[in-house]
């Protein structure tokens, strides 16, 4: 996340299934830049509980991403998995909630009664967010 962001309003722009990433976060990611950007915004939702802008397509996770190819993911996935956080969970895109409304709401739904493996367990990235062993989620 850029200082010009930081020093912005908090409002932060977070796509779906991102609130399943941010909760299993701990240093891995597609690149350094992008490992450095999720750190700062996982720590500015868990300090500051913005309000977010839940997001259709690319957010302010995805602009350090290797992945990011002319504005959008270049894997199909990342559309599908947002499609089910926002059917199980009930929200829409555009929607203006707090990042710790956000954040419950997909705790309650998904991952306490362990439905994440029906979302999301085609990602790379899977093997950490199924490690019962990680304890506590990141935020
Ligand atoms: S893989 Fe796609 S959805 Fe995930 S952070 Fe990168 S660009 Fe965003």
């Amino acid at each position: 996340m850029s200082e010009e962001m930081s020093k912005q309003s908090e409002v932060l722009r977070i796509r779906p299934h991102h609130g399943l990433c941010t909760a299993f976060f701990r240093g891995e990611g597609y690149s350094g830049s992008f490992v450095e950007n999720m750190a700062q915004i996982t720590d500015l939702l868990g300090k500051n509980d913005p309000d977010i802008i839940i997001t259709e397509g690319a957010d302010d996770i995805c602009k350090e991403c290797p992945e990011l190819w002319q504005g959008s993911c270049r894997s199909e996935k990342s559309d599908k998995y947002d499609r089910m956080v926002l059917n199980i969970c009930g929200f829409s895109y555009g929607e203006r909630i707090s990042w710790k409304e956000f954040s419950d709401i997909i705790r309650k739904r998904i991952i306490y009664p362990e439905k994440l493996d029906g979302i999301c367990k085609d990602c790379r990235w899977f093997y950490i967010c199924s490690d019962k062993s990680t304890g506590d989620l990141k935020i």
